[in-house]
């Protein structure tokens, strides 16, 4: 028999972690609570979730926990930098070695450009890596509902933004709606500039979206993805085209998707053969790290210490700069 695995085992295994979403809004809404109104009560205030389910409770969620608190005036190259550098900072404090952080928020493109949003975190990035030697690359997110034409405009930013660390293209939002083949251009022409595409896919959508999104956009890694279990043919293709899943399992709770940890398919992936990692998603929204997911793992599932390290392995080779996730989690293991 295994023994139990605590969340200090956990937390003290260095990690790494490949979906968590900058969030600027809220993280910016944290940082104007810290520095001019501590008095806003309720700061994660998030909506009843018995109301909304899936796409629309996660909109909501995010609506409610930042409306009407976040002024245009925050955004700024150094509130941004200093978020990010937070990000990591929290991050390192979790034994994360390597994490990509993705940004899409349409304010913050819309304030600073998108040139000048990945500028600002490079600057907070720069300064986390060497003062904690995490390493960090960026991803840039296209949300569904903004369309095809800001997609592909977004992309060729994105693909002109290596030296700023972007090291990947995400699609996310609205799946039912916007269905991948409009973004295919954007994709390619992120993958021509050498960025990996992630997709989130087979989280609100079923195991058809996961489908599209490897063969109509070349995506190597899959956001979620764990509606891949109802199809066996797809989980076949995932383990044998070494396909990564960026699985939240917390997020995927609190939006709705799956009753409880303990029904959550990432245990049956796994066992099938499929490259899973845990993930946090968003982690002031959902109030959790990657500590808490892979402690969560464990206890209710029950993933072993080594289960969780194959895990690690999986985030590191399916991340879009893996000799900087390697060198990190050497560094960390030596
Ligand atoms: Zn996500």
């Amino acid at each position: 028999m295994e023994a139990e695995v605590s969340r200090e085992a956990v937390h003290a295994l260095p990690k790494a972690e490949l979906h968590v979403h900058l969030e600027t809004s809220l993280r910016l809404r944290r940082l104007a609570e810290e520095l001019h109104a501590p008095s806003l009560t309720e700061p994660y205030l998030v909506s009843d979730p018995k109301r909304h389910f899936g796409y629309d409770r996660l909109r909501r969620l995010r609506y409610l926990g930042r409306a009407g608190k976040v002024p245009d005036s925050l955004y700024t190259h150094r509130n941004v930098a200093r978020i990010t550098y937070e990000l990591l900072r929290e991050a390192a404090e979790d034994h994360v070695r390597y994490v990509e952080v993705r940004v899409g928020g349409r304010r913050g493109f819309a304030l600073l450009g998108i040139r000048g949003m990945l500028e600002a975190m490079a600057e907070g990035r720069a300064r986390a890596e060497e003062e904690f030697g995490i390493r960090c690359g960026f991803l840039v997110t296209l949300v569904r509902e903004r369309g095809p034409e800001h997609a592909l405009e977004v992309a060729e930013i994105a693909a002109s933004c290596a030296e700023c660390g972007v090291v990947g293209l995400d699609l996310a939002g609205d799946e039912e709606n916007f269905p991948p083949a409009l973004f295919a251009r954007a994709c390619e022409v992120a993958r021509e500039a050498g960025l990996g595409i992630t997709v989130h896919a087979g989280e609100f959508s079923g195991p058809a979206s996961v489908w599209t999104a490897i063969y109509q956009l070349g995506a190597t890694r899959i956001g979620h993805g764990f509606r891949a279990v109802e199809d066996p043919e797809l989980v076949a293709y995932l383990r044998d085209h070494r396909i990564t899943l960026e699985i939240c399992p917390t997020s995927n709770v609190r939006l709705g998707l799956v009753q409880n940890w303990k029904d959550h398919p990432v245990r049956a992936l796994f066992d099938a053969g499929v490259r899973v990692t845990l993930n946090s998603d968003d982690p002031l929204l959902l109030r959790t790290n990657l500590t808490s997911e892979m402690y969560l793992a464990a206890r209710e599932l029950g993933f072993t210490l080594d289960e969780l390290r194959t895990m690690v392995r999986y985030a590191a080779e399916g991340a879009f700069d893996p000799r900087a996730a390697t060198e990190a989690l050497a560094v960390a293991a030596g």
